[in-house]
């Protein structure tokens, strides 16, 4: 783990106090997206140990800027995905779990009549855990086998160890 900030994508991650509740420290990378998607998508795959693509059918892509990170990746590998999303969005039949985030609450769905599939889930920012551990159990009650969880930012001291292997760029 190296929670140095010396890597080159923490020019264009911004860190911005108190939003969106005081006391969070909100990570922007809005500027990663603007300007460097290729260095992004480098960094992601270079995240991840040797072979691993080769085991994973498809992209598990949280939404929403897990959704854009698992397009790009998906893109760049001819891969596929499949997609966790706010409730209300995707048309039946779907399963969905509530969980407790580092500011708020929320609830993720996923729809489960998929066929079962090896599955890396994506998102930006692995914080309090809640969200990638709600996706990896809807993945795994609709029969799925996650591979691990690729995220561009762990924030190691926010959460417990993960059920399956975190992979991650930056660390803080
Ligand atoms: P969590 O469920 O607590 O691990 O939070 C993960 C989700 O919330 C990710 O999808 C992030 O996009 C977002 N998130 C959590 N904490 C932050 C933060 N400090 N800065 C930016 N985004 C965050």
């Amino acid at each position: 783990v190296n929670t140095s900030k010396d890597h080159p994508l923490w020019q264009l991650i911004r860190t911005v106090p108190d939003f969106p509740k005081p006391g969070i420290d909100f990570y922007d990378i809005t500027p990663l997206l603007r300007s460097h998607v290729d260095e992004l998508i480098d960094a992601l795959l270079d995240a991840l140990p040797e072979g691993l693509m080769d085991e994973v059918d498809c992209l598990g892509a949280v939404e929403a800027r897990g959704f854009v990170f698992a397009s790009l990746l998906a893109g760049r590998l001819g891969k596929g995905m499949i997609l966790l999303r706010k409730p209300g969005k995707l048309p039946p039949p779907v399963a969905n779990k509530s969980y407790a985030l580092e500011y708020g609450k929320d609830t993720l769905e996923m729809q489960n009549n998929l066929p079962p599939e090896r599955v890396l889930l994506v998102d930006d920012i692995l914080a309090t855990g809640g969200t990638l551990n709600t996706a990896h159990t809807l993945c795994h009650s609709a029969e799925h086998t996650v591979v691990g969880v690729l995220v561009l930012l762990d924030l190691i001291d926010l959460h417990e160890p993960l059920p399956v292997p975190v992979y991650s760029v930056l660390q803080a």
